[in-house]
């Protein structure tokens, strides 16, 4: 068969270190083009808009839609519109009604809708999750505390409306949680520590309860200069499992988990798309997305000192 002739919108920190080399690694996959307003990308065609891309190159049959969550509706929208199937970075949307129009789109459309989470492909996340199916959940503690300057440098968007804030890596901790948990969540409380002069929280504390009674407790923070730490702990009937470095490595009581060798969240959702096209189908999977909207819709607030980048 021969290679799909790919396309990305918004060439920014993420396209560069993640998809372009996943897509060049991958042989169902063609770059062809690009679509940025202020970036470049070599020995592929270069737009300054999508929708310029879409109307010049009738060849290209998917995007990968890599800028910012507070754009992604109006470029995947475009996109099904245009009759390609798109890939949508995390989080999927600014709000949940948007995420739901975009499925339906791309049902009427008859296009693949590949809404991604790159953490359930994180390697240590499967074998977790078989290891929870048979157990029962006793308490979960996520701590996912990183230096915001040292990971979203520059990055204005994080910090308004619609960015995310914390929930930007926040969001894929709760989508390990959805993935490995036997049981559906729910917030029941929510606190977020929100500069003076930004749109949207530094750090945020969310409790959620497991149906079957267990009580998950998450911290999150961006102001975090230490080690930094994206660890899931689950105490269980039948012992202790901790996820760390953000779903990679794996230990049960304390022992690491020699876990099977991959290459990467990136080639593993590359993989996935090229399956949900030949397949005809689509994925979205919004328990994540919903999860962190109710600790939106719950929380109290508390206005900290202002952040400067
Ligand atoms: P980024 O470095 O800021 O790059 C995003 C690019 O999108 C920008 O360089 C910009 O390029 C373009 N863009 C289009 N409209 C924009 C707007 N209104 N405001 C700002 N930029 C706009 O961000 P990123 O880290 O790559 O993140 C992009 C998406 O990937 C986010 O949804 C993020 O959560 C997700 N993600 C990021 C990481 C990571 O480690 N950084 C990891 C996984 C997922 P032009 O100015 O050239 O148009």
């Amino acid at each position: 068969m021969n290679p799909l002739r790919m396309a990305i919108v918004g060439v920014g920190k993420i396209a560069r270190d993640q998809h372009i080399p996943a897509l060049r690694a991958n042989p169902s996959f063609e770059l062809v083009a690009c679509a940025s307003r202020n970036a470049m990308v070599e020995n592929v065609a270069n737009f300054t808009s999508l929708d310029d891309m879409l109307l010049r190159r009738p060849d290209i049959e998917a995007v990968a839609i890599c800028s910012p969550p507070q754009v992604h509706y109006q470029a995947a929208r475009l996109v099904l519109e245009r009759g390609r199937h798109v890939l949508l970075e995390k989080p999927p949307c600014a709000t949940t009604a948007q995420l739901d129009h975009l499925s339906r789109l791309a049902q009427d459309c008859g296009r693949t809708l590949f809404q991604t989470w790159h953490s359930q492909h994180a390697a240590a996340v499967e074998p977790a999750a078989r290891w929870l199916q048979s157990r029962v959940l006793r308490t979960v503690r996520v701590t996912w505390k990183e230096d915001v300057r040292q990971w979203h440098p520059g990055q204005t968007w994080i910090w308004q409306a619609g960015g995310f804030g914390v929930f930007d890596p926040g969001i894929n901790a709760i989508s390990i949680l959805t993935r490995i948990l036997p049981h559906p969540l729910y917030v029941t409380a929510a606190s977020l520590f929100v500069p003076s002069n930004c749109g949207a929280p530094i750090a945020a504390d969310v409790t959620f309860e497991a149906d079957g009674g267990a009580r998950v407790e998450a911290a999150f923070d961006f102001r975090h200069t230490g080690v930094q730490t994206w660890d899931i702990d689950v105490e269980t009937d039948g012992g202790a499992l901790r996820l760390s470095a953000g779903g990679s490595a794996l230990a049960i009581q304390g022992d690491p988990v020699v876990l099977e060798p991959t290459d990467g969240e990136y080639a593993s959702l590359y993989r996935r798309f090229a399956e949900l096209i030949q397949a005809q189908a689509s994925e979205v999977d919004s328990r994540p997305f919903q999860l962190v909207a109710d600790a939106f819709l719950l929380a109290r607030r508390i206005t900290v000192e202002p952040f400067e980048g």
